[in-house]
């Protein structure tokens, strides 16, 4: 029974109409029936139409999470079971792929859960509750994964910093079945991967770069590669595996480095002349134009430098900065694979951050390859939000 209704003022149903699933305070006229946070609420317009169901949150600037367009869906058991159901089968061919273990299973608001995130590695899932809507139903939602996928053990990283702006403090620590290892091993591609589920960044691995790695491998034959931002030496190894003769893997955080070597090793490429720097990129870059290097194929995968639209000015600055060296550091001919996952930052505008650092760099630059972010990671196309890796793989002369 749905006791509560929230009417929109004037017009704001527009958005919602259009499928786009968060109710922000500003448009909420008024909200009827005393409804407490995590109460499923029904969503009129000023001229008592129904718009959407969906959960409220009054703690929230995203006031409410929108579930279902459908005024005969009812939220209960069926709903949820049946979101992760529709989020699982898509997700078949991967499951089915011998050479990769590792992938998302739910993507948020693009699968129809607004606010969570669900990450296989190998038997073991990882999960993110990032909206108060998910974590009043943590208890069902984990009980149909379990049943739905059967894992080892299920294990709880609920500590985004957007759970704050949910009125929600950080939870870290198993949730179902057995705790999982410090370390797991995955297989992305035939390759093998040791993930720090419990305190990595994200959930442990960047899994929606998978298939931008598969494309970028046919770039690095014979090739001097700069690895920066290497994280757990992810592309390191498929620059390997790919014929590169020597990569130089820069990151800030040397416990990384450690990891990423031991992923390189895992894969036989130990005892190599590949570098391991601990140094911040924006320094380093300068270093190495100061000194006149050159290298084949950059890789440029920083972290997101943009975290809301306030912060789009300066990431563009960042963009164009590393951009902007690492085009002056490629040989002719060079590759440049360049990303940034900054969902504020649109492809067309981090293309044009391209364009101004390939000016001021007096390069020519062609795109070569357009990427976004791994299949299992779907773009909702009425959630433009959901887009947010980017990237270009460019040949710099
Ligand atoms: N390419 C990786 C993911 C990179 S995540 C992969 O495919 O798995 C971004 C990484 O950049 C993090 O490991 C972080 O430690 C590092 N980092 C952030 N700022 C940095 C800086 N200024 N210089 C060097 N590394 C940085």
């Amino acid at each position: 029974m749905i006791t509560s209704q929230v009417v929109l003022k004037k017009g704001r149903e527009k958005s919602v109409l259009n499928r786009h699933p968060w109710i922000f305070s500003g448009s909420i006229e008024r909200v009827e029936g005393d409804p407490t946070d995590g109460d499923v609420v029904d969503v009129w317009d000023n001229r008592a139409r129904f718009v959407a169901r969906g959960i409220i949150n009054q703690n929230s600037q995203i006031t409410i999470r929108i579930l279902t367009w459908d005024q005969n869906q009812l939220i209960g058991e069926g709903f949820w079971r049946g979101r992760l159901e529709r989020a699982i089968s898509v997700r078949e061919s991967l499951a089915a792929d011998p050479l990769t273990d590792a992938y998302r299973l739910v993507h948020s608001e693009a699968d129809g859960l607004p606010g969570l995130i669900v990450d296989r590695y190998g038997p073991w899932l990882v999960v993110q509750f990032l909206s108060l809507a998910t974590e009043t139903n943590k208890a069902t939602i984990i009980s149909h994964l379990a049943d739905l996928t059967a894992p080892q053990g299920i294990f709880n990283r609920s500590e985004d910093t957007v759970r704050e702006k949910e009125g929600l403090v950080p939870v870290t620590g198993p949730i179902w079945g057995e705790v999982p290892p410090d370390l797991v091993e995955i297989n992305e591609n035939g390759f093998r991967f040791l993930v720090d589920i419990k305190m990595g960044q994200k959930t442990g691995f960047y899994l929606d770069q998978r298939e931008n790695r598969k494309i970028a491998g046919s770039y690095f034959g014979g090739a001097e590669v700069l690895n920066a931002f290497v994280y757990s030496g992810a592309f390191a190894v498929y620059a390997a595996a790919g014929g590169a003769t020597r990569i130089i893997n820069v990151d800030t955080s040397e416990a990384i480095l450690k990891l990423a070597e031991r992923n390189m090793r895992r894969n036989g490429f130990g005892g190599r002349e590949d570098v391991y720097a601990g140094a911040d990129v924006f320094e380093l870059l300068r270093t190495y134009r100061d000194y006149g290097w050159h290298f084949n194929v950059i890789v440029l995968d920083p972290p997101k430098f943009a975290a809301s639209k306030s912060q789009v000015a300066g990431a563009l600055r960042g963009y164009k900065d590393i951009n902007l060296l690492g085009m002056k550091l490629l040989h002719p001919g060079g590759y440049l694979i360049t990303f940034s996952c900054s969902g504020a930052v649109s492809p067309d505008l981090f293309q044009k951050v391209l364009f101004e650092a390939a000016v001021d760099a007096k390069r020519d630059v062609q795109i070569v390859e357009r990427l976004g972010q791994s299949l299992d990671h779907p773009v909702l196309l009425t959630f433009p939000e959901s887009q947010y890796l980017k990237g270009f793989i460019c040949r710099v002369w």
